[in-house]
């Protein structure tokens, strides 16, 4: 088995054990791998170990990515922040966004998906944690949004995503997750129709399975350690 096999299936012990734990089902949580900064031998790599969910942070390197792996039923997932000039490539390219955390880069993304291919399927990113300098749209006001999301025609509104600070232990990993699921309780009540709720990564998956999570973006514990260009 090579490396990348190893770690994905001890990804998956770790999530079986974590949803066990909390007396949920292990396929109640979608594994996401991130591969960002990973080149595309890792990625199919992971793909021969039955892995087909990926997760990219920086738009270029993604749709290269992408293009080159076009012949791979690979399911894309934007994670990374969106400027508006980039809608259009996320829009044309992958299958869901987790960070919208604006109307206008959602009803960007709606205009410019194109027509051919099913709605970009969307989860807003929430700030959980109060980080000032942090994207997300805050929670008081993801009612509205998500509210005004659900009604473009080019997005399907599934989830709320969040990318907490590193916590100090597991409890408080797990009440900062709360507030996220605490939040997508809330607007399942307003009739949204959720489904996902994307949190939880290398090193704090346990305490966001714990609390709710469907949906884990992992990158580091497959892939191993990144190595940014300067
Ligand atoms: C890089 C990244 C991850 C994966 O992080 P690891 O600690 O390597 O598992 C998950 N989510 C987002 C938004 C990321 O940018």
């Amino acid at each position: 088995m090579t490396t990348i096999q190893t770690r994905l299936q001890a990804v998956h012990q770790r999530i079986d054990a974590a949803a066990h734990a909390s007396g949920r089902p292990s396929n109640a949580v979608t594994l996401l791998a991130v591969s960002k900064t990973f080149g595309t031998d890792a990625v199919q790599a992971a793909y021969a170990a039955g892995q087909t969910a990926f997760g990219e942070n920086y738009i270029q390197e993604a749709v290269q990515k992408i293009t080159l792996l076009h012949h791979l039923p690979l399911q894309w997932h934007c994670i990374g922040p969106i400027q508006s000039n980039k809608t259009r490539l996320v829009a044309e390219h992958f299958d869901w966004v987790h960070t919208v955390d604006r109307l206008k880069i959602a009803e960007r993304l709606s205009a410019q998906r194109p027509a051919e291919k099913p709605p970009l399927q969307v989860c807003l990113q929430v700030n959980v944690d109060g980080g000032a300098t942090k994207s997300g749209v805050v929670p008081a006001e993801a009612m509205a949004l998500a509210k005004a999301v659900a009604l473009l025609p080019g997005l399907h509104l599934r989830g709320l995503m969040c990318i907490p600070e590193p916590a100090f232990d597991f409890v408080a990993a797990c009440a900062v997750f709360s507030r996220a699921r605490g939040l997508f309780d809330a607007l399942n009540a307003e009739g949204l129709a959720l489904d996902t709720l994307s949190m939880g990564m290398s090193a704090d998956l346990e305490a966001a399975i714990a609390s709710g999570s469907t949906m884990v973006r992992v990158g580091s514990a497959i892939f191993g350690g990144r190595h940014y260009p300067a």
